[in-house]
């Protein structure tokens, strides 16, 4: 079955107008869920990748699986005021305002090499946050993964513009 018959389109969820994707029918779903994780990780299969990052939080669900699977340490990225050690944080970008992230001061080495994970990639504003943060600590940010790319909010061009390799398995136009 191909990854996109497994998500769940919701209709005006948060608010009117929105078509809200919703993963937990691919979560739920062993297949679609080891063939998401399978297609998320395989450019770096046999590669040295230290750490994966996902944000809060469905990339702790996908990012947790991503990091086992290429036997990787795993670094939570999570709204401001989550976290109980010290932190650095970021202010991004939402549709409305701004908000802040936060990622513990020890969680990553200089040098460290770290794939980015989330399930969905919309104007891209978080994983840019996510993605300054990581290079604030240092860290080599290889590539940024997500399930669910909305092509038409090109966050995936944000990326490549910061000089981040992007992957994606489903568009929604
Ligand atoms: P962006 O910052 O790229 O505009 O938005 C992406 C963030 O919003 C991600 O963290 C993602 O989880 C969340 N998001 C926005 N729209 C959707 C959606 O339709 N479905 C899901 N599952 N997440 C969404």
């Amino acid at each position: 079955m191909p990854l996109a018959a497994a998500i769940r389109t919701i209709p005006d969820y948060p608010k009117k107008g929105i078509l809200f994707r919703d993963i937990t029918t691919l979560l739920g779903d062993a297949k679609a869920f080891r063939k998401a994780v399978d297609e998320l990780v395989q450019p770096w299969c046999g590669g040295k990748i230290d750490k994966v990052a996902g944000m809060e939080a469905r990339g702790f669900i996908l990012g947790g699986a991503v990091a086992h699977q290429l036997s990787a340490g795993f670094i939570p990225i999570r709204k401001k005021g989550k976290l109980p050690h010290r932190v650095v944080s970021i202010a991004y970008e939402l549709e409305y305002g701004v908000d802040e992230m936060e990622m513990h001061e020890d969680a990553v080495r200089p040098g460290e090499r770290v794939i980015l994970v989330d399930d969905l990639i919309a104007t891209g504003g978080t994983a840019e946050g996510a993605v300054k943060l990581l290079r604030q600590a240092g860290a080599d940010v290889v590539a940024a993964c997500f399930v669910i790319d909305l092509p038409d909010l090109a966050g995936v061009k944000r990326l490549q513009t910061l000089g981040v390799p992007v992957r994606t398995l489903v568009a929604f136009e």
